[in-house]
């Protein structure tokens, strides 16, 4: 961890409208950066479910609160040669599998219901197709990482990160034995798609230079995921920041399709950018 420049960085997928959560992660991305250290980037692996004006009103909104970035924004959508890149170098370490399990098949393969809470990325996958060659890989096939070979080839037997947020100063681990009954064997590459949150986001942090990740808590799994891959690239490890997630009134996380939460609904409405700084900052 560079003990230097703090680097962060809200990355929104254009999905939708954002909404009082995203002002609050972008917000808190930006107050815990040095002076023009807040980066944009936009998540935009997904095409089918990307629009333009949704990046459009990601800017206008942003804008709105008063945040600024550097330009060029990144889009992930343009950095397929990197993602290829990296799965490449992960194939020639003989730790990734192509994968034709569907989710139906994936649930029928687990003929018991699994143990405790499921992974980050849902249930634990059965390892069905481990052990398949990539050169027998499908256009269709997603790609898994062979996790257990992972942590052999790196000759560890945990993965972890730090969090100046939760329980600061103190290592988050886990063994690679939990990683693989809780997590499993993770899609590095979804079906059509070359690359997958999880590997987009590791190789982008590393090429932007970030040194504190900032999101959700949502995502505080996910990040020994990210811990992991960064070990097999050899990536430098970023600092964390897990927040709190902005609910609405009956408890619930707000999502995108709770429009009236929407930031463009409260500027409709003459609300002004101090007081959605307000609403998220202050209070709950
Ligand atoms: N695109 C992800 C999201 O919107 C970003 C998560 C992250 O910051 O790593 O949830």
């Amino acid at each position: 961890i560079s003990g230097g420049i703090r680097r962060t960085r809200f990355a929104p997928s254009p999905t939708g409208p954002l909404h009082l959560g995203h002002a609050f992660a972008a917000l808190t991305a930006a107050r815990l950066a040095d002076p023009g250290q807040f980066l944009l980037r936009i998540e935009d692996i997904d095409r089918s479910r990307c629009r333009p004006e949704w990046e459009q009103a990601i800017h206008d909104d942003l804008h709105w609160l008063g945040l600024s970035w550097p330009q060029p924004v990144m889009r992930q959508s343009e950095r397929l040669p990197a993602y290829a890149a990296a799965l490449e170098r992960l194939a020639a370490m003989g730790l990734l599998y192509p994968c034709r399990c569907r989710r139906a098949d994936i649930s029928a393969a687990l003929s018991a219901p699994q143990e405790g809470a499921p992974g980050p990325d849902g249930p634990v996958y059965p390892g069905t197709c481990r052990g398949r060659a990539m050169e027998d890989a499908g256009a269709g096939d997603a790609i898994r990482l062979d996790v257990a070979r992972g942590f052999a080839l790196l000759g560890l037997d945990r993965i972890g990160f730090l969090d100046e947020a939760v329980q600061p100063g103190q290592r988050h681990e886990l063994t690679a034995a939990d990683f693989i009954a809780g997590i499993g064997d993770v899609v590095l590459a979804r079906r059509g798609m070359g690359t997958s949150y999880h590997l987009s986001v590791v190789v982008d942090d590393a090429a932007q230079g970030i040194t504190l990740v900032t999101r959700g808590k949502d995502l505080f799994d996910s990040t020994y995921i990210h811990a992991l891959l960064q070990a097999l690239l050899e990536l430098p490890q970023p600092l964390y920041h897990h927040h709190r997630l902005i609910r609405d009134d009956s408890g619930k996380r707000l999502a995108k399709r709770d429009d009236a939460r929407a930031i463009a609904q409260y500027r409709a409405q003459g609300v002004l950018a101090a007081d959605i700084i307000a609403m998220v900052f202050g209070g709950g």
